[in-house]
């Protein structure tokens, strides 16, 4: 208050504290998948010169009984450190192949991009997981994108680089999300066989120095595109943004000046409408 003076003496707890309800949360979330209560928002992905939706990403949001819906940085790292992440990863997997499979039909070649976190990639079962998925759905496997990020494959380059390989011998696409944050960028980029980059959202926001961003993002996209990379930006929050990624020849955009993740149903309006039926043949 305006005239107290309270000294805080932290306890052998209190100096470094939990944090808040995370027990509570892992308690909840092991009975979560089965109550059904994960859901996954998809996010609208554009190529930059055309401005055609080409694909979605699945964005995971947790409906808790109490809390309200979500978002992943509230429960992924308690995900993690429990496991819980890998039947709930598995389960991501299979809704958002499942749903791409349906929108095929009204939406030809559309990809699904699904983040994998590094436990999960790391699983030497995680092969069959995604095999599995895309055998129940029936998704053509070059429509699925698995995002990992350049964080986590940074953890075990060489055998990340094994796994990436076998991932591709199924014919999917990988992406590496968040590029340019991590502490190995470059050299990660020589040894791993990936197909997509996505230039973390930091680069194109919250410029400290604009023309500095705009030197770094054009520089990724030549060293991808020399690579033969595909790039992704995302964080597109004003038309500015897009703009730039446009003369800088970046290939595809996400962010919220597009759309922002949405369930799947509103997601859905984005797609074409389907092909109007032809006229019963009574009317001819
Ligand atoms: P990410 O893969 O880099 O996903 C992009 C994040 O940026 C999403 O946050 C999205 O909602 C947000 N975003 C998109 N456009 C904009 C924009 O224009 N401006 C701003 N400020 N933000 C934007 P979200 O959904 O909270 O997800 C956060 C992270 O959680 C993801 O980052 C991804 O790493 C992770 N994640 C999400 N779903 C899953 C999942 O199913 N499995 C795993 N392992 N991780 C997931
Ligand atoms: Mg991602
Ligand atoms: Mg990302
Ligand atoms: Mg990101």
């Amino acid at each position: 208050g305006k005239n107290g003076v309270r000294t805080f003496q932290p306890g052998p707890d209190e100096a470094f504290p939990q944090p808040p309800g995370h027990l509570e949360v892992e308690r909840d979330l092991r009975g979560a998948l089965v109550r059904g209560e994960f859901v996954l928002h998809y996010q609208g992905q554009y190529d930059v010169r055309t401005q055609a939706l080409t694909g979605f990403e699945a964005l995971l949001r947790w409906q808790h009984p109490t809390q309200g819906l979500l978002p992943p940085g509230e429960f992924l790292g308690i995900a993690e450190d429990s496991q819980l992440i890998l039947p709930v990863g598995a389960w991501v997997l299979r809704e958002a192949c499942g749903q791409a499979a349906a929108w095929q039909t009204r939406a030809p070649g559309l990809t699904i991009s699904v983040n994998v976190s590094a436990l999960q990639f790391e699983q030497p079962g995680f092969l069959t997981t995604v095999q599995q998925a895309l055998e129940a759905s029936g998704l053509a496997p070059q429509h699925l994108i698995l995002e990992l990020t350049e964080q986590a494959a940074a953890r075990h380059p060489e055998a990340t680089a094994q796994q990436l390989a076998r991932l591709r011998g199924l014919g999917v696409q990988i992406a590496l999300d968040d590029f340019g944050t991590g502490q190995s960028s470059l050299s990660l980029l020589h040894q791993l066989p990936i197909d997509l980059l996505k230039i973390d959202r930091s680069f194109l926001q919250a410029a400290p120095d604009p023309e500095a961003n705009r030197v770094f993002i054009g520089v990724m996209i030549t060293l991808a595109h020399g690579l033969n990379l595909l790039v992704t930006a995302e964080g597109v929050e004003t038309s500015q943004q897009r703009a730039l990624l446009g003369e800088l020849g970046c290939d595809s955009m996400q962010g919220f000046l597009l759309t922002r993740p949405l369930p799947a149903a509103e997601a859905e309006g984005l797609l074409m409408p389907p092909a109007a039926s032809a006229p019963p043949a009574s009317l001819n």
